[in-house]
């Protein structure tokens, strides 16, 4: 660390991983709650499954052919019926005899194997089979991928598309799931107009609000909740009362030192007990996290890009956490393009694209600093960023470093 950087930044000013630390542990899973099955994709499981029946139910046929006894291994048997899928044919497979079967259909009794069809020959009314059968051939016996009691997935799993399948076997058309949090989003300052608004002059369009929606949208939350407030404590704490039933809320711009920014003060009086207030990062220094009761609250640099890394490294980890996954974003290693600068005393977050190189696997990453903290232009197109820590060198092009993906990359 570079000493003349280091004594410039306020000792109170606590590290991003540490910030990170914080804010997961103040994320509580929601309690669990049923939900359609449909809808439980991605999610935690808050039960533990278990088989209420054998999987497969009835011996299986696992081919196209015929259903046989083994005795006929080489001789031409009569063809004495059909077994489609979703019937139940209880006509006995007698020696001599045998049942045409499908895929998928259960065996008719006293079925020893079933001869693919690829491997007979039909002649009228008997079939002609081949010379060696072995025992349960292509047969799956009941409970041979699963049997009743079973349990099928622990309660805390992920809910995968394989996993919505296990249930969908055993009939389960609701399951209790940790849910995903709701969330809350305030955009602050007088400036700040609506999209779809013509700005005055002095004043810009809202780019965090649809940002903070968009990110949420790319986490899989419900659409939230968005107000605008201005920089007066009254319409901020009218906009929180607004959201005050959500999980969490994020506060956008207000929130540094400036005469307007009266973030932290409308948090006190919303009664918030702040957990951190300035990270040592660049960009988005300013950075606070509350808590009132189970819900979380953020106040998020108004600067676009730092609002985005604000939610992509904290609001992000913060969700997880309480749905009961993995707080750690996913990441990869790459190659530098080029080379990137560090910040002192500080956190350097990058934007960046990685590309793949002439290996799989083996990225190239191309930063992109951006002209400001609020060049949401020239930084559009990335789909990661680096974490570069405090008191490093300069990263030549050519560095190996490790970069996460960012929420909503496609
Ligand atoms: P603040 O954090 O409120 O001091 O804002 C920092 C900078 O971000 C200022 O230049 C603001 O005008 C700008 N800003 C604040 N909120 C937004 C917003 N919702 N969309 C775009 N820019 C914003
Ligand atoms: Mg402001």
């Amino acid at each position: 660390m570079r000493a003349s950087a280091t004594m410039s930044e306020p000792a109170t000013m606590i590290r991003p991983d540490a910030a990170v630390e914080m804010v997961v542990r103040a994320a509580e899973p929601r309690p669990a709650r049923s939900v359609p099955l449909a809808d439980a994709v991605g999610l935690r499981l808050a039960e533990t499954v278990t088989a209420d029946d054998d999987a497969p139910p009835f011996p299986r046929a696992m081919m196209d052919g015929y259903a046989v006894r083994r005795v006929d291994a080489g001789r031409a048997v009569r063809v004495v019926g059909r077994v489609p899928a979703g019937h139940f044919i209880d006509t006995r497979v007698e020696g001599g005899t045998c049942l045409e079967i499908m895929t998928g259909a259960a065996c008719p009794p006293e079925t020893e194997a079933v001869v693919p069809v690829e491997r007979t020959r039909r002649e009228d009314e008997a079939v002609v089979l081949p010379a060696a059968i072995e025992a349960a051939e292509n047969i799956a016996a009941v409970g041979s991928d699963c049997r009743s009691g079973q349990t099928i997935l622990a309660a805390g799993a992920a809910i995968t598309p394989l996993a919505v399948a296990a249930m969908a076997s055993f009939g389960r058309t609701a399951v209790r799931v940790v849910p995903r949090p709701t969330l809350g989003i305030i955009t602050t300052g007088t400036e700040v107009v609506a999209l779809d608004a013509q700005p005055a002059p002095g004043q810009i369009r809202d780019a965090n609000g649809p940002m903070l929606l968009a990110l949420a949208t790319a986490l899989g939350l419900d659409r939230p909740r968005h107000f605008r407030a201005g920089d007066r404590v009254a319409t901020i704490l009218a906009a929180l009362e607004r959201v005050a039933d959500r999980d969490i809320i994020l506060l956008a711009g207000g929130v540094s030192v400036g005469r307007y920014d009266l973030v932290p003060e409308a948090l006190r009086q919303y009664g918030a007990e702040t957990l951190f207030h300035k990270v040592r990062q660049k960009p988005g220094k300013p950075l606070l996290a509350a808590r009132r009761g189970r819900q979380l609250l953020f106040g998020l640099p108004g600067n676009p890009l730092a609002c985005h890394l604000g939610f992509q490294r904290y609001v992000a980890a913060a969700v997880r956490a309480m749905q009961a996954a993995d707080p750690t974003p996913e990441g990869a290693d790459g190659m530098l393009s080029s080379a990137v600068a560090t910040k002192g005393g500080r956190t350097h977050f990058v934007l960046a694209s990685a590309e793949q190189g002439e290996r799989p696997g083996a990225w190239r990453v191309h930063p992109m600093p951006g002209a400001s903290s609020a060049d949401v232009f020239g930084t559009a197109g990335a789909n990661c960023y680096l974490e570069v820590p405090p008191g490093r060198e300069p990263l030549p092009a050519g560095s190996q470093v490790a970069f996460t993906w960012l929420i909503g990359r496609s």
